[in-house]
């Protein structure tokens, strides 16, 4: 079961990104998928690139689509395991109807948002999860806007799955992945991965003194929503670790009524003359 390839990712050394690629690579195979289960498709921005550096069925799609061609693979084909991928910029500006929506739909699809606070690919300009006050060269005074923060809008939503995680912890993001993968729903992972080129105020060092760990906290129950947000909002947004799950809530394709026992990609779609002529006399 491997699922490296044999492209070499042209990330800036010590890009965060790295590790996220490494992490999807072990957790799909510490869940004993084999490279023709899994889908990754990806929005654009330098973590876009990802679907490409996995041996695996992929996807590298337009700005801010990951997620209606995502959750349109799941639907045609349930056997695949099926994971999304992009950057902040990229899910949560030009991709956020998509994203607020996907999670509210709550498709069996996992999404992994590499959250450096900057357009990379772009050369370095504010992100929707750029702090205020911010400086780049969109903003050269700093931001006067304020950051977005997904994980409580993914709580208002009605995500069903909530996390996050730091790029340097291969361990507990893999974990996560798994998690997620596993999860019968919607699961949103937000990946704190640095920008080591254009941002340097959320550098590896900023985030090791700004997070805690929520395993690391007294009575934290991910399945408690209301201690879920209570936590984000006290900590700025500022924690890692399982966040929310519940697994009452149905997935999508759970409650659609009429849904192929089948895969759509595996059936039989050839149109005889008999049914082709009655479906045309449906609509005359
Ligand atoms: Fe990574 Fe930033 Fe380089 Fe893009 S520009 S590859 S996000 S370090």
């Amino acid at each position: 079961k491997d699922f490296r390839n044999d492209v070499k990712p042209n990330w800036c050394p010590g890009c965060g990104d790295f590790s996220v690629q490494a992490a999807i690579q072990r957790a799909a195979a510490n869940v004993g998928l084999e490279p023709e289960n899994l889908a990754v498709i990806s929005g654009i921005g330098c973590s876009g690139r990802i679907s490409g550096y996995i041996n695996s069925y992929g996807f590298h799609g337009i700005h801010g689509r990951a997620l209606p061609i995502a959750q349109g693979v799941k639907m045609g084909n349930r056997d695949l395991t099926v994971i999304a991928s992009g950057g902040d910029g990229d899910g949560f500006a030009i991709g956020m109807g998509h994203t607020i929506h996907a999670i509210r739909r709550n498709v069996n699809v996992t999404y992994i948002v590499m959250d450096n606070q900057i357009y990379g690919l772009t050369k370095g300009q504010t992100s929707p999860r750029s702090a205020t006050g911010f400086k780049t060269k969109s903003t050269p005074e700093g931001s006067i806007e304020q950051a977005i923060a997904p994980m409580e809008m993914a709580l208002t939503a009605g995500a069903t799955f909530v996390a996050q995680s730091f790029s340097t912890d291969l361990k507990d993001l893999t974990a996560l992945i798994e998690a997620g993968i596993q999860h019968d729903g919607f699961s949103l992972i937000n990946v704190f991965s640095p920008c080591v080129t254009y941002n340097k105020v959320n550098t590896y060092d900023w985030f090791k003194e700004n997070l805690t760990k929520l395993s690391d906290m007294e009575g934290y129950d991910s399945s408690n929503r209301e201690l879920a947000m209570q936590t984000l909002m006290k900590h700025n947004g500022l924690v890692t670790g399982l966040i929310y799950q519940n697994t009452e809530r149905k997935s999508y394709q759970e409650l659609l009524k009429g849904y192929s026992e089948k895969p759509l990609a595996q059936a039989d779609l050839t149109l005889d003359q008999a049914h082709f002529d009655k479906l045309v006399q449906e609509f005359i």
